[in-house]
């Protein structure tokens, strides 16, 4: 008979892995997912908004990693993957709008003329004469991306180039995420011996892609979420998950009315935060370990603008460190990133970094605010909304600190067997590293033998 699998968290992570699951183990299988959320997809989440799907959470992954186009493809939705218009983001920095530097790591730049415009010009001066200052590098060192970027180009290319990426993609500051997961193919090259930064990032910079960097998924994630949930038949018990507990065979969980659950095995898919107390007893190190990455949370307001309002033809602007006259750390331009969709134009801001709480005590009509007057100052657009929705996403954002990966070795080496971990805090922030690790977590629950 095969053992009872649970699955706590029906996010990205958790739907992977209770599909992978059910692939392997086959239809007689008994799989229970938990989650207590209005419905399941966690941070994949697509609302209405002007009459069309559009998601509110993440809203893209990248495509050449294989994870995601093979998932789509496995489920048969591999005609919906769509890719961008060919529109390029701006950035905002210094109160202007400037192109994005073309030819950087992560806005580390592989020429300093790439950043001509941007920075100043001792700063460009700077980036020149960096291959002339010896460089000390430890073989496995993690350094902040701050630390490294700042030291050798100086602090404007972090705060103008840089950061305005990393808020993008972690919510986070270049101070506080660590070279080797925001940048590993640089951490490569250092380790390798190039001898300055400038000589890394031209070593480990991608060729330039043809076709789109990104993918999406024709009417939204909500199309993944709802073939996985289809395919994986796991039970949905929508309830909390507490804490997990040594049982006479296997494990218990116990829900937040006290309930207890039986499970053989388990893929524990939750935040790192509540990961920390639901294994409090039964795996301390990897609850210690969890506890020690920090989350952010941001919030972000779709609005769905009259059709013509006159919005640039670009997908999107990131925001630089620093600047007061935004609140925005984002926007999107989803229109014009994607294909016009419909009589609207679709757009979507997103505000809070790591640490500035920026959001934690703002209302919905705050938010709103916000969303028109960084649209006026940005582009002197002062349209009503036909429609809009505001999406708040708390401690959604795990932070890849310095020595993150020595952080998560530590936290896997703690579990027992038969419970496995995935999710965003662990290889990777993005829906293509969320399906790689709940497909790891899920292979080695399969793997492990289940006393019965
Ligand atoms: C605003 C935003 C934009 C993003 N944009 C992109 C993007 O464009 N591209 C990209 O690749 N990535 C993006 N990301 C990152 C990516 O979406 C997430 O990292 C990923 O979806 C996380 O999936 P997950 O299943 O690990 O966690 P989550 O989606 O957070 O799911 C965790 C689930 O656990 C449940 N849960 C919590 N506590 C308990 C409990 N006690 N018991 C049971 N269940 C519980 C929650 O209800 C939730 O459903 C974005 C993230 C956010 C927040």
């Amino acid at each position: 008979m095969s053992p009872a699998y649970c699955v706590v968290g029906g996010g990205i992570s958790g739907l992977v892995a209770a599909y992978r699951l059910r692939v392997a183990a086959g239809p007689q299988a008994s799989i229970t997912l938990f989650d207590p959320a209005d419905r399941l997809g966690g941070a994949l989440r697509t609302e209405r908004i002007g009459g069309q799907a559009m998601d509110v959470g993440a809203e893209a992954f990248v495509a050449r990693r294989p994870e995601v186009p093979a998932l789509l493809a496995e489920l048969g939705l591999a005609n919906r993957q769509v890719g961008t218009t060919g529109a390029r983001p701006l950035i905002y920095s210094q109160d202007r709008l400037h192109p994005l530097p073309a030819g950087t790591l992560q806005g580390i730049p592989a020429q300093p003329s790439a950043l001509a415009g941007l920075v100043d010009d001792a700063t460009i001066a700077r980036m020149h004469d960096e291959r002339n200052r010896p460089l000390r590098w430890r073989h496995g060192a993690d350094p902040s991306v701050a630390e490294l970027v700042g030291d050798r180009f100086g602090d404007q290319v972090v705060t103008r180039s840089v950061e305005p990426l990393l808020a993008g993609v972690y919510a986070g500051s270049a101070a506080t995420i660590g070279v080797r997961s925001a940048v590993p193919t640089l951490a490569g090259a250092l380790d390798r011996g190039a001898r300055s930064l400038t000589d890394a990032v031209r070593e480990a910079v991608p060729p330039p892609v043809t076709g789109s960097v990104f993918g999406a998924v024709d009417g939204g994630y909500r199309v993944l979420v709802d073939e996985l949930i289809r395919r994986a038949r796991a039970q949905w018990v929508q309830v909390g998950i507490e804490r997990v507990a040594r049982a006479a065979a296997g494990w218990d969980l116990v829900d937040d009315e006290g309930t207890r659950h039986h499970a053989d095995a388990m893929v524990l898919a939750v935040p790192a935060p509540v990961l920390a107390r639901m294994v409090a007893d039964v795996a301390p190190r990897t609850a210690a370990a969890a506890r020690r990455i920090p989350v952010a949370s941001t919030a972000l307001v779709a609005l769905a603008l009259p059709g013509g309002t006159p919005l640039p033809q670009q997908s999107g602007v990131l925001v630089a460190s620093g600047e007061q006259r935004l609140r925005a750390k984002a926007v999107t331009l989803t229109s014009r990133k994607w294909g016009p969709r419909g009589n609207v134009e679709l757009v979507r801001l997103s505000f809070g970094r790591f640490g500035d709480n920026l959001t934690r005590g703002a209302g919905d009509e705050d938010l709103l605010g916000w969303a028109a007057e960084d649209l006026a100052t940005l582009f002197g657009v002062h349209t009503e909304p036909v429609d809009c929705h505001v999406q708040r996403w708390i401690d959604a954002m795990p932070q890849y600190g310095p020595g993150h990966g020595e952080l998560i070795g530590e936290l896997r080496s703690g579990l027992p067997p038969t419970i496995a971990v995935a999710g965003a805090f662990l290889d990777g922030i993005g829906v293509p590293a969320c399906v790689a690790a709940a497909t790891r977590a899920a292979a080695s629950l399969v793997t492990a033998r289940v006393a019965r």
